[in-house]
């Protein structure tokens, strides 16, 4: 039970047309009402109301037109009281409310603390909570989507279901161990094998999908390479819309990796243009090549530009094939540039490329630019096909599920073996654990404080 009432900005940093306080705890109606000014007391107000008024400052002047709702508990979202305080946005108003409200009482927020309330008062599981994180930050409509369903409660449940499973088992080998005198069996092995194969396998593949998870998440990684002046840059400028990259038609110019972030269809890319592969004796230049090569290894798209009105250019073929052969995941699309001066989009792949998406474009006259950016959407569409619909973006996520997958690979074992209950009990507990962390059905304080850390004020 919270004793305290805390307040924060919940809206963006900053000038904005409206900003809004929150006020949450056990004092919250009270605490807003002494800097309420209007016929309508926010105490005789019911739950999920709203009225307008006047906020007055610490002086207890007027500071802004109002409109306050009020949410009791326990529903509201952080299952306390709760007042929400619409004013205008500027960062006056803003810091004058937030002092009125600390001098009526409140104290501001920590970071984070409105959602660790949310938790704690069973509103939302910790999964759940990192999700509504996620959606606030999600740039396109595949991480907003894969964020909605965690916020849902579609991981949680799936998690659950699994724990939930295995708890009932592990309660019956547990029951086993009090009568290991007699040699019975509660629990069925059979079933106890089957079970901990499925959730090692279910874990495994919810795991596996973490790269593509955090690809949506954060910007699918595409690297633009290919021989220099072959129109990486220009492609990129024609993707991006703007004149992010260098051009020129000096020989490597593009001594860096140019890193922009685009919307194709519903996914966010991070494109990379690379410096070109070219043999160098210019020290600085070989530094954005070993770059490039980086960029490379991490992409889940390589974008190769090929100069058609230069069939002997030097096309990194080396470095693409070497980089598809140890990834076969990634997608190779061929540019085949500068088409409007040779109409042409014949590429020469090698036998090991031959599975490339090649498309004729022009970075000069725009034409093919609406094709590249339909392969580019194609191929985040396929990263996540064979993931299924829950996806993993959450890094302690990650983890948890590996090493629920470990513990239930080693009970499989276990149990095959005909190894006795009481070790099978300790990997069994070892499983749940994770699982249990993953929602927040085992915490402790330090992980839910490295958790609510990294949330923002008024969150
Ligand atoms: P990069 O070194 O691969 O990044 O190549 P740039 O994008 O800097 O382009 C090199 C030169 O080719 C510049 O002069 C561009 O204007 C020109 N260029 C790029 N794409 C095209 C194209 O599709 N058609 C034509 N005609 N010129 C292009």
């Amino acid at each position: 039970m919270n004793t305290d009432t805390i307040c924060a900005i919940s809206t963006a940093p900053g000038v904005g047309g409206i900003a809004v306080a929150r006020v949450s705890g056990p004092r919250a109606i009270e605490i807003a009402d002494r800097l309420w000014h209007s016929r309508r007391r926010l105490h005789e107000m019911p739950s999920h109301t709203c009225a307008l008024g006047t906020v007055l400052d610490t002086r207890g002047e007027a500071l802004d037109s109002a409109v306050a709702t009020v949410f009791r508990a326990p529903a509201s979202f952080t299952g306390d009281d709760v007042v929400e305080l619409g004013v205008h946005g500027s960062a006056w108003v803003q810091r004058e409310l937030i002092m009125a409200l600390i001098g009526a009482g409140a104290r501001l927020a920590e970071p984070g603390e409105f959602s660790r309330r949310a938790f704690a008062a069973g509103k939302m599981d910790l999964a759940q909570t990192e999700a509504v994180a996620d959606l606030i930050a999600s740039t396109s409509r595949a991480a907003h989507r894969m964020a909605l369903s965690g916020m849902r409660g579609d991981f949680s449940k799936r998690i659950e279901d699994m724990r939930r499973q295995l708890v009932e088992l592990a309660a019956l080998l547990e029951l086993e161990l009090d009568f290991s005198e007699e040699d019975v069996e509660f629990a069925s092995r059979e079933r106890l094998t089957a079970l901990a194969a499925e959730v090692r396998d279910s874990t495994a593949r919810l795991a596996d999908g973490f790269a593509a998870g955090q690809a949506i998440r954060t910007g699918v990684p595409v690297a633009i390479v290919g021989a220099t002046n072959a129109g990486k840059s220009s492609i990129l400028n024609a993707l991006a819309g703007d004149d992010r990259a260098i051009v020129s038609d000096i020989h490597g110019t593009t001594r860096d990796v140019v890193e922009d972030t685009i919307t194709v269809g519903d996914y966010t890319l991070r494109l990379s243009d690379t410096a070109g592969f070219r043999d160098t004796a210019d020290a600085i230049e070989a530094m954005g090549i070993e770059r490039s090569r980086r960029a490379l290894g991490r992409a889940a798209i390589i974008l190769l530009v090929v100069d058609t009105t230069a069939p002997d250019a030097d096309v990194p073929w080396q470095d693409v094939v070497s980089t598809i052969n140890e990834a076969p995941d990634t997608t190779l699309i061929v540019a085949a540039n500068k088409c409007d001066l040779t109409g042409s989009a014949c590429v020469q792949l090698p036998p090991e490329a031959s599975r490339a998406i090649v498309i004729p474009t022009s970075a000069a006259t725009g034409a093919g630019i609406d094709s590249l950016r339909d392969a580019l959407a194609n191929a985040c569409r396929s990263l996540t096909a064979h993931t299924g619909d829950t996806l993993v973006a959450n890094a302690r996520h990650h983890q948890a599920l590996r090493d629920a997958s470990a513990a239930a690979a080693r009970t499989v074992d276990a149990l095959n073996a005909g190894i006795p209950g009481d070790l099978v009990a300790q990997d069994l507990r070892a499983c749940i654990d994770a699982l249990a962390s993953i929602t927040g059905a085992i915490s402790t304080p330090e992980i839910l404080a490295t958790i609510f850390s990294r949330f923002c004020i008024g969150k």
